[in-house]
């Protein structure tokens, strides 16, 4: 079969045939129709919305000898001898022609009278990809253009043109296309093929094209040559999307609280070659449904998915909680964010799992939200008689000094958000030893990739700013044992082993963001946060501890809290004493 791309195939040869841009459009239409056509246009906007399209119209159309309502009429003369390829309309690449010496010979060529029509057209595609000297050599021309010149700059990046070019342009901008007329419009091609198509797999197709006419096309084609009719399974097979069963278990896992499963069936999709990456924005994707089907009626409608699928992201939405979403939503996005960082995707991204669905060991407050609403349904489920002994005051853990909030938050013992019938492991009685993981299965100690991200790289990761002022608290590196310089190189190291200890994942989780330092030949690992402080303290997490640190020969070590107020207090003497330098300052 004669291959023709459909993009190419299905160019607008008419204005009315552009797929939105009516507000470019008009524009240019009413100076066709007084006569009042430009020298200089400036087209800018998105890739694949129609700029070069719009601009090869407004070539023909000017030249036209009878435009029918501003567009080409395709039978005069001039119209005719345009669509064989004339030296007339001229299309400059200028990310492949960024040289002077094209911009010095376009500036000798234009002299020359046009061949057929009224105008030349010069069409320069990425204008911004000039270089300084070709643009100069643009200017001149543009300074003082033969009568029958036109120019026509496009371009993605307006803002790397320089202004003197940009002063002499009408300047017109071409937005994203809305999903919607994406839609129509491949609809209509499909139509026009007598190709059979599941709705569904053309909203899909035009998302994946996300506001481009020209990759909406292209992804369309793929998925056409993939079989006879268009459907919804060729498309996600086209697009690499994961399957949607697949996505439906991990969110559903993430939001009752089962990091075990959710990690595993990521584990299977990465190992079925799926990047880090493209799982993550499938995941974001239909978290993104989810929370659409949660609070949008007519969900059903706007999200156009296949029945299957759809019925999937209900009972996930009805199941889960606004915040709880919300937060998945947040922390898959900061991990897609640090992946450009990373030097381990798939630990960012095991990490964001286990941190959406163990709310119970991140005190952020929206955490703090997901674990008071999961309560609140668990109380309302309850039968009238037992709601006294809910959550009775749980055992708190020896730890040491601060006990305050311990009353608010019991860290131990738990909460957690799974479906009452059936309690997660963690609210299980306690093993007789110390077990450091309610997520039995976690597949912590997958082989490769398992080493975590240079210490520079973890600190790039973390996430609040304070981090690096929590690493001034403690100062003066100092050598624990031979060789070992600097704190955060040791306690790398003891994060590294301790990642491969079977069940280590609580704690791990829990000293991923402490900073070390080093006072008096004792490693001293500090947090913001005094729950993270007293857990670690705990009977529970410290002998782990100590065995992992021993291994590395670190006999020394301590983990402390250090509040906000103490932070402020340092910072602020550190200003006093910059203010008041002539003045000695002894600091108590
Ligand atoms: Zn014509």
């Amino acid at each position: 079969m004669a291959h023709l791309a459909l993009y190419r195939k299905y160019r607008p040869a008419t204005f009315d045939a552009i797929v939105r841009q009516e507000h470019v459009v008009r524009v240019l239409v009413r100076q066709i129709e007084r006569k009042e056509v430009g020298h200089a246009y400036l087209f800018c906007g998105p890739r694949g919305t129609g700029k070069t399209s719009v601009a090869r119209i407004f070539a023909r159309a000017i030249n036209c000898e009878h435009p029918v309502n501003g567009s080409p009429c395709g039978r005069c003369a001039a119209c005719l001898a345009l669509a064989e390829g004339s030296l007339d309309i001229a299309e400059i690449d200028a990310a492949s022609n960024n040289g002077v010496n094209e911009m010095r010979d376009l500036r000798e060529k234009v002299q020359y009278p046009p061949v057929t029509g009224k105008y030349k057209v010069y069409i320069i595609d990425e204008v911004h990809m000039l270089t300084d000297s070709a643009f100069n050599a643009l200017l001149k021309t543009l300074e003082e253009p033969p009568a029958h010149a036109v120019f026509v700059l496009a371009t993605t990046e307006p803002h790397k043109i320089p202004a003197t070019i940009l002063s002499r342009c009408m300047r017109l901008d071409f937005k994203l296309i809305p999903q919607e007329d994406l839609e129509r419009h491949l609809a209509s091609i499909l139509d026009g093929l007598g190709r059979r198509y599941e709705r569904e797999a053309v909203a899909a197709i035009a998302r994946a094209g996300a506001g481009s006419d020209r990759d909406m096309l292209s992804i369309a084609e793929m998925c056409l040559a993939y079989g006879d009719s268009l459907t919804y399974e060729s498309v996600t097979n086209v697009l690499g999307a994961a399957d949607d069963a697949t996505n439906a278990a991990i969110v559903s896992a993430l939001l009752s609280a089962d990091a075990g499963r959710a990690l595993e069936e990521a584990e299977r999709m990465l190992s079925e070659g799926k990047s880090v990456g493209v799982l993550l924005r499938d995941l974001m994707s239909f978290l993104n449904s989810v929370a659409i089907a949660k609070s949008c009626r007519d969900a059903e409608k706007l999200l156009a998915l296949p029945k299957e699928t759809f019925a999937a992201v209900a009972r996930i939405a009805q199941a889960a909680d606004g915040a709880a979403i919300l937060r998945a939503t947040d922390i898959l996005a900061a991990a897609e964010t640090e992946l450009r960082f990373a030097s381990s995707p798939r630990i960012s991204l095991e990490t964001a799992l286990l941190r959406i669905a163990m709310p119970r060991e991140d005190l952020d407050p929206e955490a703090l939200l997901v674990r008071i609403a999961a309560l609140e349904r668990q109380v309302a489920a309850l039968p009238a008689g037992d709601a006294v002994s809910a959550p009775p005051a749980a055992p708190l853990p020896p730890c040491g000094k601060q006990t305050e909030r311990a009353g608010a938050i019991p860290p131990e013992e738990d909460i957690g958000s799974a479906p009452a019938d059936e309690p997660p492991p963690w609210e299980l009685p306690p093993p007789p030893e110390p077990s450091y993981a309610p997520f039995e299965d976690a597949p912590f100690g997958a082989p490769e990739e398992n080493d975590l991200p240079s210490a520079p790289a973890r600190k790039a990761a973390a996430a609040e700013p304070s981090a690096s002022e929590r690493r001034e608290a403690a100062p003066a590196p100092r050598v624990p044992d031979g060789g070992q310089e600097d704190p955060e190189v040791v306690f790398g190291q003891f994060l590294r082993r301790l990642r491969k200890v079977p069940k280590s994942g609580v704690l791990y989780t829990l000293c991923r963001d402490l900073a070390a330092g080093m006072e008096d030949g004792t490693l001293v690992l500090t947090t913001d946060v005094r729950m993270v402080a007293e857990t670690l303290n705990g009977e529970r997490h410290m002998p782990l501890m100590r065995e992992v640190f021993a291994e590395l020969g670190v006999d020394r070590f301590e983990v402390r809290y250090v509040s906000d107020e103490a932070r402020d207090a340092r910072s602020g003497l550190e200003q006093l004493k910059k203010d008041f330098s002539d003045y000695p300052i002894e600091i108590k």
